[in-house]
């Protein structure tokens, strides 16, 4: 059988190879982003809301911010702050009393 092989995408793998991408790009020139700091980097992906609110402002200026954000947006992230944005699906304490 002759022929090119060509995989099925899976959701958002194409924003993801572009925000790996970018980060390797970003590697090359010696930089890395703030949830890559050893000291802060559990504030992306804390149960705890406020944390997750800091990680959020700290995604701000993010030379990825937007790859970012498309990727975990493509990809359905339910958990979790990417691309200045806090994509966890449970309910706020002050939501749920509406
Ligand atoms: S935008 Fe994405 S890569 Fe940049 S600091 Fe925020 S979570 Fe990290």
């Amino acid at each position: 059988m002759t022929g090119s092989v060509t995989w099925p995408l899976t959701k958002g793998e194409r924003e993801r190879d572009q925000l790996t991408h970018a980060l390797l790009d970003l590697v090359e020139r010696g930089l890395r982003t703030k949830c890559q700091g050893p000291s802060v980097d559990y504030l992306w992906l804390s149960e705890d809301q406020e944390e997750r609110d800091l990680a959020s402002r700290l995604c701000e200026g993010c030379p990825v911010l937007r790859a970012c954000f498309t990727s975990a947006t493509k990809s359905g992230a339910t958990f979790g702050v990417f691309g200045g944005h806090d994509f966890t699906t449970m309910a706020r304490p002050e939501e749920s009393d509406h």
